[in-house]
């Protein structure tokens, strides 16, 4: 699972375990590695990795920023399929497309989770669906979700895509 700091990450964790197996933050930047949870759903292994995010601000060193990086970049190497975690409120941002470049380049298989998704307005909604065609048209074989990490919606029709990705 992977995605900038604060888009729901550790969220979407917790709900896909089921459980709140790892603490949510309400403030980025405060877990710098990645969590390794292995689990069993319907009699299938698997682990979800919750990655780190730090915060680009000016408080944050360089060097801590970097580290995170290098978790996150082995994460995706780890993985078998790439979860990638965008905020429908904040849009579709450079730092989102620098990490699916990550993604791409190690070959990995990728579904998208639109998060935040509750409570959006419908004008919020379209234009945030065009900007998404407009920017991520070019990998229409990946699976698009809108969900809602904190209520669960969709978390269930984004496990079958994580299957199918596998
Ligand atoms: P992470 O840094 O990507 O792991 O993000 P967190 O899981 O720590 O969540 C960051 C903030 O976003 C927290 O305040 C969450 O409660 C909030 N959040 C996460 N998912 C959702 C969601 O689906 N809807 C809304 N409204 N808030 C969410
Ligand atoms: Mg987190």
């Amino acid at each position: 699972i992977v995605g900038r700091p604060n888009v729901g990450k550790s969220t979407l964790v917790n709900r896909m375990l089921g459980e709140d197996r790892v603490v949510v933050y309400d403030q980025a930047g405060t877990t710098r590695d990645s969590v390794y949870i292995p689990y069993e759903r319907f009699g299938q292994d698997y682990t979800l990795i919750d990655t780190a995010g730090v915060r680009r601000r000016g408080k944050v060193s360089e060097s801590i920023e970097k580290f995170s990086v290098i978790k996150t970049l082995q994460a995706i190497e780890d993985a078998n399929v790439v979860v990638l975690v965008l905020d429908a409120r904040e849009g579709i941002v450079e730092q989102d497309l620098h990490l699916l470049g990550f993604v791409l380049d190690a070959g990995r298989a990728v579904v998208i989770a639109l998060n935040k998704w509750d409570g959006m307005e419908e004008e919020q909604k379209t234009n945030v669906k065009t900007e998404l065609k407009r920017r991520l048209g070019f990998i229409n074989y990946a699976r698009i979700h809108m969900i809602s990490a904190k209520h669960g919606t969709g978390v269930g029709n984004l496990y079958d895509s994580i299957e199918e990705a596998y």
